[in-house]
């Protein structure tokens, strides 16, 4: 696997595109500029397979629709924890006043599950907090994560919007914690980490295991 990141919308989300070794690849988190993530896939004639949401949030999702007017049919995976309100009128944030409309090939994802499409495959990590249904992406055998809005370098995402519980945040970066601190982070906003480093100097982040 390899992977490519496209800043994207007012609030600098790190749209990822993910590809496999026959030009197979995932999109992660499209939060604007359908454009340019359409044209990073076409320039090098891959086949999007999945689009993957680490969460709900309008910033994640905003080019949902210009993505799928222009791959349409591709499976969507949302946990059913964000669903059940990513697609409605709550969503709205400034300045994004549209919300695109709840995808016919949307899927829900549980903690566990295994995604698997050619030669990617990462595993779900369901990790609540900065929002019920967010999720972390573990691509073990590539050794990178995706956190999403759950963990960036040196802070957390914000747990004081609707549905944010700062309990069950603690719970999931805990989690993540454990895992080995060779992993490669990629997060929802701001730059790349790993996870050791983060064990090292986040604030929100305790007894590492530092494998
Ligand atoms: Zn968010
Ligand atoms: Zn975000």
């Amino acid at each position: 696997m390899t992977y490519s990141l496209i800043s994207v919308g007012a609030f600098e989300v790190n749209c990822a595109i993910i590809r496999g070794t026959q030009n197979e690849a995932w999109v992660i988190d499209p939060g604007e500029d359908a454009a340019a993530i359409i044209a990073a896939l076409q320039r090098d004639a891959l086949r999007l397979a999945r689009i993957i949401l680490t969460h709900g949030h309008i910033d994640h999702i905003a080019a949902l629709d210009g993505l799928l007017a222009a791959f349409p049919g591709t499976p969507v995976v949302l946990h059913p924890d964000d669903a059940a309100w990513a697609f409605g009128a709550r969503n709205r944030f400034p300045p994004y006043n549209v919300v695109p409309p709840r995808p016919a090939t949307l899927a829900g994802v549980a903690d566990g599950d295994i995604l698997a499409d050619g030669s990617l495959r990462a595993e779900v990590l369901h990790t609540p907090g900065h929002s019920p249904g967010c999720i972390c992406l573990l691509f073990a055998d590539d050794g990178v994560l995706f956190t999403g809005d759950t963990l960036f370098a040196g802070s957390v995402g914000r747990t004081d919007l609707p549905g944010g519980n700062g309990a069950k945040l603690a719970r999931s970066l805990k989690r993540l914690a454990a895992l080995p601190g060779t992993l490669a982070v990629i997060a929802g906003h701001g730059p790349t980490t790993t996870l050791a480093e983060e064990c090292r100097v986040n604030p929100f982040l305790a007894r590492c295991n530092r494998a």
